[in-house]
């Protein structure tokens, strides 16, 4: 057992992640023994009289127990006290931001990051009086540099979506820390099998569901999870005021992928190793970004704060973006389209597609970059798959 794994509620059964991923939060049914937790699907529930809560459950906007289960099991691998499972990644963060932040208050933001986040802080809350600096999160002096008086969250992404840089979790926790404001980690990439910030000093860690942890492409979903008490009361209040709860299907199907979670992320890691290998001697590649690869700038901090690696590649093709796109289009198993973290792989031109709604601004991506998922099919079929499409 590692440190990190230690860190969950010492009074359950279990410690070990991958038993964890497959029984926190579900017993099985008190009522009929099913080995899974079954799909509440329902709004209400009977009251034994006014105020007469069976199982304390009233309305499933506030709670329902397809749910709880979820948002238990998130708790327990991220080893935090409270997990909080949303309609969507988006919907956590804004659950989030509107939680934490009041008119006048400043968001460091990374200068990588999911394109959806940025246009929310940008664009959405930027409206409601908040105000944002984009730093370099890979170098502690940008990040100290970019703090103001008001400065509330320090928002990191790790590794980064989608040219996968990797910040060091534990300094900027220090740093966060010392400037009373709270580290926020979106820990999607990673999945709690590889990373778990809250161990190394987090306050809040973000997911989008969507990704590794629902792992079919399957469903949207979103989730905060955290270990403070205190701050997990506030979240657990706005997420039912705001309302952008997980529906009971949803929070069921990412359950179920999370109980494949750790043997899906082995084999993405492993798989995605050898496709940055077989790019990174291409000679068409001009530039390959897998924090595995021991020549990139955020090697070291990764293997000290990551159990692999991950199933996230990009590269930089020569030719420009053109090329970049014919690339793209030429690919057959692995599939042009947006998203990441299913089985399959996935292929996609992030200038044109997940992050164009950066363009213009500090996290503009460059116009030759490429982002793949890589799934878990056969490694030599997906090495062909870009040797083709490369030639
Ligand atoms: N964070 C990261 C790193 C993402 O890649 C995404 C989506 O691509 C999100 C957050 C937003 O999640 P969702 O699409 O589930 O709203």
């Amino acid at each position: 057992m590692t440190d990190q794994e230690s860190q969950h509620d010492p009074s359950r059964r279990f410690e070990s992640f991958e038993t964890l991923a497959i029984h926190a939060g579900q017993e099985p049914d008190a009522l009929t023994g099913a080995v899974v937790p079954p799909i509440y699907q329902v709004s209400t529930y009977k009251q034994d009289g006014v105020g007469g809560l069976r199982g304390g459950y009233e309305y499933s906007r506030s709670a329902n127990p397809t749910r709880t289960a979820l948002e238990e099991n998130l708790a327990a691998l991220e080893g935090g006290r409270r997990g909080l499972a949303f309609a969507s990644g988006l919907a956590a963060e804004d659950c989030l931001l509107r939680t934490l932040l009041v008119p006048g208050d400043h968001v460091v933001i990374p200068n990588d990051a999911y394109g959806g986040t940025f246009r929310l802080i940008s664009k959405v809350a930027e409206r409601w009086g908040v105000e944002w600096s984009v730093a370099d999160t890979s170098d502690a002096a940008a990040v100290r540099a970019a703090l103001r008086p008001r400065t509330k969250l320090v928002w990191v992404e790790t590794p980064s979506n989608p040219l996968l840089g990797i910040t060091d979790i534990a300094a900027m926790a220090d740093i966060a820390r010392t400037a009373g404001a709270r580290l926020v980690v979106d820990n999607t990439f990673a999945s709690p099998y590889l990373q778990q910030p809250l161990a190394l000093g987090a306050d809040v860690v973000v997911h989008s569901t969507t990704k590794y942890m629902g792992g079919h492409s399957d469903v949207i979903g979103g989730a905060l999870v955290v270990g403070d008490a205190g701050l997990a009361d506030e979240l657990a209040f706005h997420q039912n005021a705001m309302g952008a709860v997980a529906g009971p299907f949803d929070a069921w199907l990412v359950l179920r992928g999370i109980k494949t979670l750790a043997v899906r992320m082995d084999r993405h890691s492993a798989n995605a190793t050898r496709v940055a290998e077989l790019l990174a001697a291409h000679p068409k590649v001009t530039q390959v970004f897998y924090p595995g690869l021991p020549g990139h700038p955020g090697h070291e901090v990764a293997a000290k704060q990551m159990r692999a690696f991950g199933g996230m590649v990009s590269f930089r093709v020569a030719g420009g973006e053109e090329a970049a796109v014919a690339v793209c289009d030429r690919a057959e198993l692995f599939t042009l389209g947006e998203s990441l973290g299913g089985v399959e792989s996935l292929i996609e031109h992030p200038g044109r597609m997940t992050h164009a709604s950066a363009a213009g601004s500090a996290l503009e991506v460059p116009g030759d970059l490429i982002r793949l998922s890589v799934g878990i099919e056969a490694v030599d079929d997906l090495l062909a798959d870009l040797t083709r499409a490369l030639a």
